[in-house]
């Protein structure tokens, strides 16, 4: 039956693989999806409601704008008031609340904050506003940083010396270990991110999976994908074995993406990072290597904020990042905290936990 997954608007399939799922019978268990766009999808499909009680699906840390500490946001808020800069973003930092504001309140009051689809955007705003530096706040995993990557060399090639990046990149390996190995977190199985792994490869989750003794699988975002892979897991957990099944093939290789994790190690370097929930990582961000820190907006930050994280008061996206808790149980989902008057960073993300529960169930 897994073997035939892959395909998608295969209703026969989908309810059988339902089916399958809901004739286990084992012990209760926890499955983590680590990515946010398989939370968005398994909330869009509903696909909590057709599982068995025995069988709970918690998210994991895989939206990058939601692991992102407040320090970060602090940063942006700090550069955006000065005169000389314009800030450029994607849509979902501009709406991060920080001790009641965000880059759009700032914005509102004429700070020239500009959201932009990718970070080559920013080359031509800074080609044309040559007396202002331009930052673009950069924020994003292996699927985003090699584009990042390639804008940097082009700024480097065309001599912008107006461009900046304000890096909060994280690479996923680093964290999968501490998930895998965090008592706290007690995840039975994992649901592996498609994006990423297409870069990172598939061989990783094999090693990760032998240490630790946790199946999982990397699957893409039809039904039909993750119910297979929610279905191979259990088969794991119930047979006592902790093998990786590549349910992607056709996006995800073994060895990832050679090219693009090229030109990541090309201009970035391996830092520590803090990841919202999941505290400091050692290795697990990715800060600009020395031949291109010219670049480096935390030049222009220069140890002024705090690297502290801290949550607004009674908001539990930290726990949640962590599989701890789901967003029902906040007190404020649904009620202070709603996608118009969001209070921590999973409730404003397209790919935040709290905002799809709030938009779907
Ligand atoms: Fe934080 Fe809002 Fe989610 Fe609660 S519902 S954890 S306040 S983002």
């Amino acid at each position: 039956m897994i073997s035939q997954l892959g395909t998608s608007g295969n209703q026969t399939l989908t309810e059988s693989l339902v089916k399958a799922i809901q004739r286990y019978d084992g012990r209760l268990v926890s499955i983590m999806e680590v990515c946010g766009t398989h939370t968005m999808a398994i909330s869009r499909y509903g696909i909590r409601e057709l599982l068995p009680p025995n069988v709970r699906l918690v998210s994991g840390p895989g939206c990058p704008v939601c692991v992102t500490p407040s320090f970060y946001l602090k940063s942006a808020l700090e550069l955006c008031r000065r005169e000389d800069t314009i800030l450029a973003t994607f849509g979902d930092m501009m709406r991060i609340p920080y001790k009641g504001v965000s880059l759009l309140t700032e914005k509102a009051m004429g700070r020239d904050i500009r959201m932009v689809y990718s970070p080559l955007d920013s080359l031509d705003i800074a080609r044309q506003h040559p007396d202002k530096t331009v930052i673009f706040l950069s924020v994003g995993f292996e699927t985003t940083v090699p584009v990042t990557a390639i804008t940097v060399l082009e700024a480097a090639q065309q001599g912008l010396d107006n461009f900046m990046i304000l890096s909060a990149n994280k690479t996923i390996p680093a964290a999968m270990h501490l998930l895998s190995s965090d008592p706290e977190v007690a995840v039975d199985g994992f649901l592996y991110p498609g994006h990423v792994s297409a870069v990172i490869g598939s061989s990783f989750y094999e090693e990760l999976a032998k240490a630790y003794g946790i199946p999982g699988a990397i699957t893409g975002f039809d039904p039909a994908d993750i119910l297979g892979s929610i279905l191979y897991v259990l088969e794991q957990i119930r047979d006592n074995k902790a093998t990786v099944a590549n349910l992607y093939s056709m996006v995800v290789q073994p060895g990832g993406n050679p090219i693009a994790r090229g030109k990541m190690d090309e201009v970035f370097e391996p830092s520590d990072a803090v990841w919202r929930g999941l505290g400091q990582i050692p290795g697990s961000g990715l800060r600009l290597r020395e031949k291109y820190r010219s670049f480096d907006a935390w030049g222009l930050i220069n140890g002024s904020v705090e690297e502290r994280d801290e949550e607004a008061g009674g908001c539990r996206c930290g726990d949640i990042l962590k599989g701890k808790c789901l967003p029902s149980d906040c007190k404020l989902f649904g009620k202070a905290c709603t996608p118009e008057t969001p209070i921590g960073s999973c409730m404003v993300s397209s790919e935040g936990t709290c905002a799809a529960y709030y938009r779907y169930q």
